[in-house]
């Protein structure tokens, strides 16, 4: 395998920016250098595409246009402006920051990555992003496009996912960057990852590195970048319960605390080892599958009969018209989705 392109260091930041300013996409969020909108921005693409989460980007600001009117807000307001987007705990740490920014900088994102790491939900990245987009700061990102293109064009074989990666490929953007303009050259890298250096089938041909790529050279493309086998996905089998009220309404359960979907809204539950040992405890209308990040959800949607069932202290009788007052996951959704497309008659049970 031949060695790594010894090109100078800084003509990939360069012809990545002179690329760039003639092929970048255009973002409603790269029109702004407004701190705040730029941070909303950072958080609703964090694990999202960017046709699902632009217009959650636009709606997010208009109902919440400033730092202020995000601080003021309720969770529950929070929660309801991010339904359907997923991983809420991103909505609950903007939140949670929003308060810290109006009490302890003036309402003002800091400019400095350090003090921005120690906002919530605020990582390496997204600092280093609005450090950059926001402010200018010379601070190169790091995401998956970026490992994936410098990974190519090196042919490094460094694994992507280990505790060593984050500072190996670091080291390697920042040379990069050199002196180049941080904002256009961390959209430049970026935006080639999406758009040309895609996972699979890269369109090398239109790509500005493509007489440095090393990968390409070697004909290494499909083994860069290098991830080691790690991720546990977790199966958990849920049973849920449609409880009917004579009169329509049905019970609605909030989730406590301790686990993931904090606070949202779902129907009575119980978590079961599995469904082949363990049938179902009234007539099964549907199952859906739901994928996270790290666990497979099986769900199933079981009647219950109203008249013996015991309501618990979070559980709530809506009509299915109030459903849009409470914020559920998309999972639950889909799950009444189902159910909708299944149910044989109202009120059968
Ligand atoms: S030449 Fe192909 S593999 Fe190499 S960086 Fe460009 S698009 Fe990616």
């Amino acid at each position: 395998m031949e060695q790594p392109c010894e090109s100078p260091v800084p003509d990939y930041g360069r012809r990545l920016v002179n690329w760039y300013r003639q092929h970048g996409r255009d973002l409603p969020w790269r029109r702004t250098t407004d701190p705040y909108a730029l941070w909303i921005a950072e958080i609703v693409l964090q694990q999202t595409r960017v046709e699902q989460g632009w217009p959650y980007y636009e709606r997010f600001l208009h109902t919440f246009p400033d730092v202020y009117r995000l601080a003021a807000a309720s969770e529950a307001q929070v929660l309801k402006a991010w339904e359907g987007l997923g991983y809420y705990s991103r909505a609950r740490n903007l939140h949670r920051a929003a308060r810290r920014i109006v009490e302890e900088h003036n309402g003002h994102l800091p400019a400095d990555v350090q003090q921005l790491i120690r906002l919530p939900g605020i990582g390496p990245y997204s600092a280093r992003a609005i450090a950059s987009f926001a402010y200018g700061l010379p601070c190169a990102v790091l995401d998956g496009n970026v490992y994936r293109v410098l990974s190519r064009v090196l042919d490094d074989p460094t694994p992507i996912n280990t505790s060593r990666s984050r500072s190996h490929y670091q080291q390697r953007v920042d040379a990069w960057l050199g002196r180049n303009p941080s904002a256009a050259f961390n959209h430049a890298i970026m935006d080639l990852g999406a758009t040309l250096c895609t996972p699979r089938n890269p369109t090398c041909d239109r790509c500005p590195l493509a007489d440095v790529c090393t990968a390409r050279r070697n004909g290494t493309i499909d083994q860069r970048p290098l991830r080691v086998s790690s991720t546990v996905v977790r199966t958990l089998w849920m049973e849920y319960y449609w409880i009917e009220h004579p009169d329509g309404r049905f019970y609605i359960r909030q989730r406590d605390e301790s686990s993931f979907w904090k606070n949202l809204w779902e129907l009575p539950r119980r978590d079961l080892p599995d469904f082949e040992h363990h049938p179902p405890s009234g007539y099964e209308f549907c199952r859906t599958v739901h994928l996270l990040s790290h666990r497979e959800l099986r769900l199933r949607l079981v009647a219950q009969p109203y008249e013996t069932f015991e309501p618990g202290p979070s559980d709530r009788l809506i009509y299915r018209r109030e459903m849009n007052e409470f914020t559920f996951p998309k999972a639950i959704r889909n799950l009444l989705e189902a159910f909708d497309r299944c149910r044989p008659t109202p009120r059968l049970f």
